[in-house]
């Protein structure tokens, strides 16, 4: 590890007059090091510089909060990526598979929050075969239930209200869902205001679409009126996610829209250090993904909480042949990369 963390000094060394994209590509051959956006071809691995270069974005604002211990775990996140590489049994390539690396935990991480998105779409995913085979007609609505956006002051209150609000909704005796998870996204106004909403996965029985049964859009306005005990009617948007051929991309593409995270971390520092700590302070020890009926037990796991694992985060869970070796990338914040910005994976070049 050591050594490897010496060669990408000296690699970093080597291409600090690095400046632009054109750059790059014209030493690629010259330069000591290796991508790991280069070297695996594995969609995670393509966006894990980003991720953490969010991390690094969040450190940064983090630093001027009183939050200074979080800013430093935030900012040491991951710095190095232990990879196992496996021989693909069909076509023999080395496959990268991550093997360990010093994630933060903390709630607000960029680079956290993907890796637990993932997680929890997963586990969502993995259960759903045994749930539709107990439940065969059952379809997928996907929900979003909005208030108007309030003062960053005012969230905590507003959120305990959505709570309450969202208690009432589903004890109604039209209320349609046999299961329900249920994320909370905040994004924040262009004047500094808080938007929280209410993104809900919910399974309905077949017949929810029949006519007489189907609950449009005006209708969930004026339910989720009525039980936030509104004197305005609040934004909603319903649609219900296609079955037949499409059903398992269209759902996972619903499970990872509810999962993705609370607040994007360009949200949480474009207000500076000021909006970031009440953010902080607003939202903190609130639990921001629930579940309920059928689908009560799908997020056991999730709950657990301090023993997340953040690094077998697959969907497939397969390992892809016999382990060969193992590979160790170091986050280096002078290698560009593609997309132009600074911050990049990766290993020496042998
Ligand atoms: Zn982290």
């Amino acid at each position: 590890m050591y050594t490897a963390r010496k060669s990408v000094a000296r690699s970093a060394t080597a291409i600090k007059s690095i400046k632009s994209v054109a750059d790059v590509k014209n030493t690629e051959k010259t330069t000591t090091y290796i991508r790991l956006s280069d070297a695996s071809d594995h969609y995670r691995d393509k966006h894990i510089d980003d991720k953490k270069g969010w991390a690094e974005t969040l450190a940064s604002t983090l630093e001027r909060t009183s939050h200074t211990k979080a800013a430093a775990r935030v900012r040491d996140c991951a710095n190095v990526l232990f990879f196992g590489l496996h021989c693909d049994e069909k076509t023999g390539e080395l496959k990268h598979k991550l093997r360990s690396a010093p994630f933060c935990h903390n709630r607000h991480c960029p680079l956290c929050n993907w890796r637990r998105a993932m997680k929890n779409k997963a586990t969502i995913l993995s259960a759903m075969p045994a749930l539709l085979n107990e439940y065969k007609t059952a379809r997928f609505i996907f929900l979003t239930l909005t208030v108007k956006n309030c003062e960053l002051s005012e969230l905590r209150r507003n959120l305990h209200d959505m709570n309450k609000g969202w208690q009432r909704l589903i004890k109604r005796k039209d209320w349609p869902a046999l299961g329900w998870i249920r994320t909370t996204e905040i994004t924040r106004g262009k004047d500094g205001t808080a938007h929280p909403h209410f993104h809900c996965l919910l399974m309905v029985k077949s017949s929810y679409f029949k006519s007489g049964q189907y609950i449009k859009t005006t209708e969930w306005v004026k339910k989720w009126r009525e039980a936030l005990r509104l004197s305005y009617e609040p934004v909603c948007h319903v649609c219900s996610i296609k079955s037949k051929d499409g059903t398992k991309d269209a759902l996972a593409s619903a499970v990872a829209e509810v999962v993705k995270y609370a607040t994007t971390t360009e949200d949480m520092t474009k207000g500076g250090a000021a909006w970031l700590e009440e953010y902080i302070n607003q939202v903190y020890k609130l639990r921001f993904i629930a579940s309920g009926g059928v689908l009560k037990s799908i997020l056991k796991d999730v709950r657990k909480g301090e023993d997340e694992d953040l690094v077998h985060v697959d969907e497939s869970g397969e390992e892809n042949g016999e382990e060969q070796d193992t590979i160790v990338y170091s986050w280096n914040k002078k290698v560009i990369r593609k997309n132009g910005k600074a911050g990049a994976y990766v290993r020496p070049r042998c």
